[in-house]
């Protein structure tokens, strides 16, 4: 049976994507990019996160833990240790502001078509589709060609957000069968990559050079601009240098650092390595308007 580990579902979104979207958030990811905002999606296991806002500190789910992984940190509040914990779900249900989720859900294809096909109208009229976001999709290849293809089948169009750090074989696996590959840039130069996100940039650049080649769908290059780590002209002009040498590449889109992942670090019992660098506005990276066009570039800034 295909299955996924699936940590949210978005419906009705409109930034991942063109049209009107399901988006299908995906478990699992080797990077560890300092910057994630979405930090509850790196490990492949489920893994409970607490709302710190909501709880109340009634102390019912550490009570309640057959695994003793419930702790109590002071300014955060009770959170479960992702080594103890089981993911069994006991603390969720005697949680009653519901302060806690689980994040992590093993479904098939038939439980996410059911979800997906929900909206075909909007997809019909928007030209929309799906999504898969994650962690990195990819590594859940034969799901994503089996929901590709029916949707294909029946007009709607699928998208997968990708940070390329995943076997070829998966993504040769899968590419054929979806319409749009977003494809993440993190750094140019395999060492400062390597400090960002803990791997190095080759099968990452090798697996894009691969898509460039060989993808017949519509394939998206896309740079997360975090001040302090690949926002300085070095890094810019080597990323546009390296860029203009490939030749599918249909848009470049940078995206400004944000930073509304700050309370899932918090709820995960996390550090934020980010500090407190502060979200970007678009109007801070117009130059890099000017600076693509040296190079013979055309890109947008989201
Ligand atoms: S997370 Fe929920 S059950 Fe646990 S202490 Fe907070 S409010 Fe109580
Ligand atoms: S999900 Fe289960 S094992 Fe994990 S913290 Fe809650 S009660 Fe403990």
């Amino acid at each position: 049976m295909l299955e996924a580990n699936v940590f949210n579902i978005e419906r009705y979104a409109t930034e991942d994507g063109y049209g009107i979207r399901t988006v299908i958030f995906l478990k699992g990811c080797q990077l560890r990019c300092r910057w994630c905002a979405n930090p509850e999606s790196q490990e492949f296991k489920p893994q409970v996160l607490v709302n710190v806002n909501s709880c109340i500190s009634c102390g019912k789910c550490m009570n309640v833990c057959p695994n003793k992984a419930v702790f109590y940190k002071k300014g955060f509040g009770y959170l479960s240790d992702r080594l103890l914990c089981t993911a069994c779900g006991d603390c969720i249900t005697q949680c009653y502001v519901d302060a806690r989720k689980l994040m992590g859900t093993v479904m098939n294809r038939e439980e996410l078509l059911d979800i997906i096909l929900r909206d075909e109208k909007y997809y019909a009229k928007s030209g929309g589709g799906v999504t898969f976001s994650g962690g990195e999709p990819f590594f859940y290849a034969e799901m994503i060609r089996e929901i590709g293809k029916e949707m294909k089948q029946r007009g709607y169009n699928s998208l997968v957000e990708t940070c390329g750090q995943v076997p070829l074989e998966r993504i040769k696996q899968a590419s054929q069968e979806v319409d749009y590959i977003y494809f993440d840039f993190k750094h140019y130069n395999p060492v400062k990559h390597k400090e960002l996100t803990g791997f190095d940039n080759s099968l990452i650049l090798s697996n894009l050079e691969w898509l460039d080649k060989e993808y017949t769908g519509h394939l998206a290059v896309r740079y997360p601009y975090i001040p302090g780590c690949n926002s300085d002209d070095d890094a810019i002009r080597g990323f546009f240098q390296y860029i203009k040498q490939l030749t599918n590449i249909k848009e470049i889109v940078f995206l400004p650092y944000h930073r509304l992942g700050l309370p899932k670090y918090q709820g995960l019992g996390r550090t934020y390595e980010m500090g407190e660098l502060r979200s970007l506005k678009k109007v801070e990276m117009v130059h890099l308007y000017d600076t693509a066009k040296e190079y013979g570039l055309d890109i947008k800034i989201q």
